[in-house]
């Protein structure tokens, strides 16, 4: 085992994403075990891990056998076969399962490796959709400033706004349009809600007639987005976005890679704002991470006209993370998971609540288990807070024993959906001290 974070720096081969030379030379932490909310290091320091796997799928928590032993069964039942002309038993009982808890008419399924192929397939079969009855034009797809869609290809590139991921690949593929994110604390509109009436969501007409109805195949977007630290749209804002892509005949992706399997304390956070979209893309917390899965559903309307969906893809159906997410869906019923998200967030939110007394907090907000301390130099003017002070405190936390991760001008966190009162009351604490250290 490593035993220092330098001697891992020389001795390492692994090539580590979005981590500076600078940190690498520094020591890069080994993290070797991970049990309920926690997770250990090689020199046995343990952390208490508020971003769920710092990307957020351990929704189970770490350490559950039943997940291992799910994997392991189906690798002696059946490791592997193509999606291609067979099925297999886990593939087909995981869309079965998907049908009864997705979203209304949400009762047709295909899955993926992971979220970014998810949103690549859901665009596929958007695609699909238009060309079978005619529309062979529909090729735009529009998304939101502050998006994350993926990594996969540049395509799934094109539809995010992370700088510094996407300007290595300019030019992106032809094709994204984007309008504002629903960000009502920094709003991209200089409006007040409710008396903006939305103009954000209501802009999308005045987008889509500019670039050609004709021309447009989806609209995707996160129920409740990450970009600038989690925020829930005003309530009223998905259902004009639905209205509006009945209205030109566009497809509405709802991108649950993140929300999905209780983070917000509904099932799907799709289930907060009342619409049917007409595909789901899913990931993270379909497996809680155990191994990699990512799936696509769609409506009934949406697979109608498709004769044949031209997608091939070698690890497509794979029946072992379908077994794991069968398990792990079922921990999630049978734990009340998806409940203890809803009642555990709102303590947590009640706890960070008092924090907005401190100068340099903004606003406090969450849903569910994914909330966000969300920082400014002046409160009045909603001035921006400097990225150094949020690295700071990530780190300091760090220093403190809880993993913590920064996203916009926000400190954001999402632990696994088993957390107890007296861990987040932990956070709480190691949190307000960094808030006051930086102070
Ligand atoms: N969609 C959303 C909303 C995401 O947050 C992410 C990843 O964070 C993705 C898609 C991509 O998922 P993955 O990293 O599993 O490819």
């Amino acid at each position: 085992m490593y035993q220092s974070g330098e001697k891992l720096a020389a001795a390492t081969n692994l090539i580590l994403h979005r981590t500076g030379q600078k940190e690498i030379q520094e020591g890069i932490t080994v993290i070797v075990k991970g049990e309920g909310v926690w997770v250990y290091d090689q020199d046995g320091t343990q952390y208490l891990d508020m971003d769920s796997g710092v990307t957020r799928p351990v929704h189970a928590g770490y350490g559950r056998e039943e997940l291992a032993r799910a994997a392991y069964d189906q690798m002696c039942q059946l490791a592997y076969f193509t999606p291609m002309q067979f099925a297999n038993v886990p593939a087909i009982k995981l869309s079965e399962k998907l049908a009864q808890i997705a979203p209304g008419e949400i009762n047709n399924f295909t899955f993926e490796c992971d979220g970014s192929e998810a949103v690549e397939t859901a665009m596929k079969l958007a695609r699909h959709y238009h060309y079978y009855r005619g529309d062979k034009a529909r090729f735009k797809i529009i998304s939101r400033r502050g998006a994350y869609h993926g990594v996969n290809g540049i395509g799934i590139r094109a539809l995010g706004t992370v700088m510094p991921m996407r300007q290595m690949m300019e030019p992106l593929t032809p094709g994204s349009v984007f309008i504002e994110s629903p960000y009502c604390y920094r709003c991209p509109c200089n409006l007040k809600y409710p008396e903006c009436e939305i103009a954000c969501a209501r802009d999308l007409s005045r987008i889509i007639e500019f670039e050609g109805p004709e021309y447009i195949s989806v609209f995707i977007g996160e129920p409740i987005q990450q970009g600038f630290g989690a925020f829930k749209p005003p309530k009223e804002y998905w259902q004009i976005i639905r209205e509006i892509c009945d209205k030109y005949g566009i497809l509405l992706i709802m991108d649950e890679v993140i929300c999905g399997f209780g983070r917000t304390g509904k099932m799907f956070a799709t289930e907060h704002f009342n619409i049917q979209p007409d595909l789901i893309t899913m990931a993270k917390g379909i497996t809680s991470g155990y191994v990699p899965l990512g799936a696509v559903g769609c409506t009934g309307k949406v697979l109608e006209p498709i004769d044949i969906f031209n997608h091939l893809h070698t690890y497509g159906n794979h029946p072992v993370p379908c077994a794991v997410g069968l398990e792990n869906i079922d921990i999630i019923i049978r734990e009340k998971l998806v409940e203890n998200s809803a009642e555990m967030g709102k303590y947590f939110l009640e706890a960070l609540k008092p924090l907005e007394q401190h100068p340099s907090v903004g606003e406090v907000r969450g849903t569910g288990l994914w909330l966000a301390v969300d920082f400014t130099m002046d409160k009045k003017t909603r001035a921006p807070y400097p990225v150094a002070n949020l690295l700071n405190m990530v780190a300091r936390a760090k220093q403190k024993g809880a993993i913590i991760k920064m996203m916009g001008m926000a400190l954001e966190f999402a632990p696994p959906l088993i957390i107890k009162k007296e861990e987040i009351d932990l956070a709480v604490k190691v949190i307000e001290q960094c808030i006051t250290e930086e102070e």
